[in-house]
C-alpha cells in the first residue's frame, strides 16, 4: 500500500502557484481533466461568494484531504424566494478575491496537502441554460427536490430554499465531479438534503461537514451579517443563546421537547421585554421564527430526547428593521431597512452535561 502512496506522490504535480478563475463550464472541466489525468484529488467548496472566515474553514478543511481546491462564488438565483434578498444579496468580488488570494499563501504551508486551483464563477445563462430560473413555487424548469427534508424547518419557512439549494448543487458536482465536496454544520439541514441527492443520485462524491465558526460572542459567521449594523449585531447572539439555554435545561434533567423548548422562549422573551423598555431609538427588536429538537438524520422533531438520539438543536429568528435610526449610527449594508433572517444549530450534548451523574445521585 506504501508503495502505492510512494508512487501517487511522485506522479502528482507540485502545488500551483497560482489559482484560476474560471466563468466557462467547458474551461472547468478541461482543468478537471487535467487534474484527473495527474492523479490530483479534487475537493469542491460550493458558496454564494461574500466570504468570511467560516468559508475559509471549509477550504482549509479541503486542503487538508485533497491535493487540489475548487471555490464556487455563485449566487444561485433559485433558492430565493420571491420576495428575499436575491438583488441585494452581498456582491464583495474584489473582497473575496483578496481572501481567496491570502488562504493560498496560507496554504502553501507543508500542512496542506492541497492548495486553491481553481474559483468558478458561472454565468446564470449557462448554469441555467432551458429556461430562465424561477423562484416561483410552480414555475417551470428542470429542479431536483428532495422530499420529506425539503419541506420541514427552513424548508417550511422559505418553501423554494431547498430546491434551489438540490438543484443549483446537482449542476455544479455534475460539473466539477469532485472527489468530495464540503459544507458546514451551520446549515445542517442542507447538509442533510445534499447527503440524500448525492446517496439517492449515486453521485460520486462524499459529502464532509465542517463545524460552524462563530464570533467570540457565539454569533454564527454569516455573509448576511453584514447587513445586521451595531445596534442589531449587539442583540443576535440572543440566538445562540437560545439555544444554549436548550442545553442547560437538558443539564437539569429536562427531558422533553415542550420543556426543553420553554427554556429558549423564556429567554427569547425576556431579550424581547428589554428591549422594548429601551426607547426606540436604542431597541433592536426581533421575532422567533422557530425552535427545533430533532432527529440528526431526517430532521423530524423529538418529544423527548435520550442520549442516542444525539438530537440537533436548530433556532431561526428574524431582526426586524430598525424603526429609528439615529444621526450617524453604523445601520449596516442595506441601511436597516429590511429584517435579517438569523439560523444556528448545536448538537444537544446530554452527555456532556453529566446528566448521567445527577441521575445516579438521584
Ligand atoms: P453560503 O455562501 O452562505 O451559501 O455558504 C457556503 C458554505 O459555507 C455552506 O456550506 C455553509 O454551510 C458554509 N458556512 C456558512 N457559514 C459558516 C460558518 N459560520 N461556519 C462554517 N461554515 C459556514
Amino acid at each position: 500500500m506504501q508503495k502505492v502512496l510512494d508512487c501517487i506522490q511522485e506522479l502528482q504535480l507540485p502545488k500551483p502557484l497560482e489559482f484560476r478563475n474560471v466563468r466557462k463550464i467547458s474551461v472547468l472541466r478541461d482543468r478537471r481533466r487535467q487534474d484527473l489525468l495527474t492523479n490530483q484529488t479534487v475537493g469542491f467548496v460550493p458558496t454564494m461568494g461574500a466570504l468570511h472566515e467560516g468559508h475559509l474553514s471549509l477550504i482549509r478543511q479541503a486542503a487538508r484531504e485533497n491535493t487540489r481546491v475548487y471555490v464556487s462564488t455563485y449566487v444561485n438565483p433559485t433558492q430565493f424566494g420571491v420576495n428575499e434578498d436575491f438583488d441585494s444579496y452581498p456582491n464583495t468580488w474584489v473582497e473575496d478575491q483578496a481572501k481567496l488570494t491570502a488562504v493560498f499563501h496560507e496554504l502553501t504551508q507543508d500542512e496542506y496537502v492541497g492548495q486553491i486551483a481553481t474559483v468558478f464563477q458561472p454565468g446564470t445563462n449557462k448554469m441555467y441554460p432551458g429556461l430562465p430560473p424561477t423562484s416561483e413555487i410552480n414555475g417551470d424548469g428542470s429542479f431536483v427536490t428532495i422530499t420529506p427534508l425539503s419541506t420541514l424547518l427552513e424548508g417550511a419557512s422559505r418553501p423554494v430554499f431547498f430546491r434551489g439549494v438540490a438543484t443549483v448543487c446537482m449542476k455544479l458536482l455534475n460539473i466539477v465531479q469532485p472527489e468530495r465536496v464540503y459544507f458546514g454544520q451551520k446549515d445542517i439541514q442542507q447538509t442533510l438534503v445534499i447527503k440524500r441527492m448525492v446517496e439517492d443520485f449515486h453521485l460520486n462524491t462524499e459529502v464532509r461537514v465542517v463545524p460552524t465558526l462563530r464570533e467570540k460572542d457565539g454569533l454564527a459567521m454569516s455573509s448576511r451579517n453584514v447587513y445586521l449594523g451595531t445596534r442589531r449585531r449587539a442583540v443576535a447572539p440572543v440566538l445562540q443563546r437560545a439555544l444554549q439555554a436548550i442545553q442547560n435545561a437538558s443539564a437539569d434533567g429536562i427531558r422533553t421537547r415542550k420543556d426543553l423548548l420553554a427554556a429558549a422562549f423564556l429567554l427569547t422573551s425576556s431579550v424581547q421585554q428589554t428591549q422594548r423598555n429601551l426607547p426606540p431609538s436604542e431597541r433592536a427588536m426581533f421575532e422567533v421564527d422557530y425552535f427545533s429538537i430533532a432527529d440528526p438524520r431526517t430532521m423530524t422533531e423529538l418529544d423527548e430526547v435520550k442520549a442516542e438520539d444525539h438530537p440537533i438543536i436548530s433556532g431561526a429568528i428574524t431582526m426586524l428593521p430598525i424603526l429609528e435610526p439615529r444621526k450617524g449610527e453604523n445601520l449596516g449594508l442595506g441601511d436597516a431597512k429590511t429584517g435579517v433572517r438569523l439560523i444556528d444549530n448545536i448538537r444537544l450534548d446530554i452527555l456532556a452535561a453529566k446528566l448521567s451523574l445527577t441521575d445516579h445521585e438521584q
